[in-house]
């Protein structure tokens, strides 16, 4: 439930703005917005919970982030007691899955503490262009993969009421890990309609059982996730705003 937004003070043009200024302007679209799924420091290499290759989101998520108006970060935020931590089950180690209050639950190492290093964004990455931030995972009794909801779908985030207040249809999901919360916040996006593309490149998987990654992608294809490069979204966001200019005239 804890969130956030910074807001910085020259990105609030209106849409008429954008649309007559040039260049910069007419490369954006209001209509969509990208997401950054937990680059935080411990899911980096050297990190608490390490993902292969976890740096490498960073420079193509930057590139993303100067097409996009809005652009939402998540971040891991766990009370020291996190129930997802296996610290918090005597008897249990990393990688066993116990049940947390009716929920299956991976048990992890201790990691994105509030307030902790490992819980900042990664260093390089541009949190300027960070227009709102959603903190997830903050009850000890329930985890939360997607940006969305916890892992129950009890609690929103409030994600949803932001984006439909910023008039977006369209996520492009990227950042860590492809085969949880990055998964879990393309899967929650496409059920609740937004059309959901995955930045394949712009994503890193923990592969905890090897094949993990392929089939999450799989699984985010069958729920009508569409899957792009980073070389890509310029020309899928050009025909995002035919669409639109078409269905205005
Ligand atoms: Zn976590």
């Amino acid at each position: 439930m804890e969130q956030h937004s910074r807001r910085p003070p020259n990105s609030a043009s209106p849409p008429s703005a954008q649309r007559s200024s040039m260049p910069t302007g007419s490369d954006r679209t209001p209509r969509a917005a990208l997401l950054v799924v937990d680059v935080q420091n411990d899911f980096l290499p050297g990190g608490a919970l390490p993902v292969p290759e976890g740096d490498a989101v960073i420079a193509p998520i930057n590139r993303l982030m100067p097409l996009f108006e809005e652009v939402v970060a998540s971040r891991d935020w766990h009370p020291p007691n996190h129930g997802s931590f296996a610290s918090q089950h005597p008897g249990h180690r990393v990688g066993d899955v116990v049940e947390l209050n009716g929920l299956p639950q991976v048990l992890w190492p201790d990691h994105c503490v509030q307030g902790t290093v490992g819980a900042e964004y990664a260093p390089g990455l541009n949190t300027s262009a960070i227009t709102h931030e959603v903190l997830k995972g903050t009850d000890p009794g329930i985890d939360s993969y997607s940006a969305f909801f916890d892992n129950g779908h009890r609690r929103s985030t409030g994600l949803d009421d932001y984006l439909r207040r910023h008039g977006i249809d369209t996520v492009f999901v990227t950042g860590l890990a492809t085969d949880y919360c990055v998964k879990a916040t393309a899967l929650d996006a496409a059920r609740l309609g937004y059309r959901t593309y995955l930045v394949e490149d712009a994503c890193r998987g923990v592969d905890l059982h090897p094949g993990d990654v392929q089939r999450a992608i799989e699984e985010m294809r069958a729920a009508g996730v569409r899957v792009v490069r980073t070389e890509d979204v310029p020309r899928v966001l050009r025909g995002l705003r035919e669409m639109s200019r078409n269905a205005q005239d």
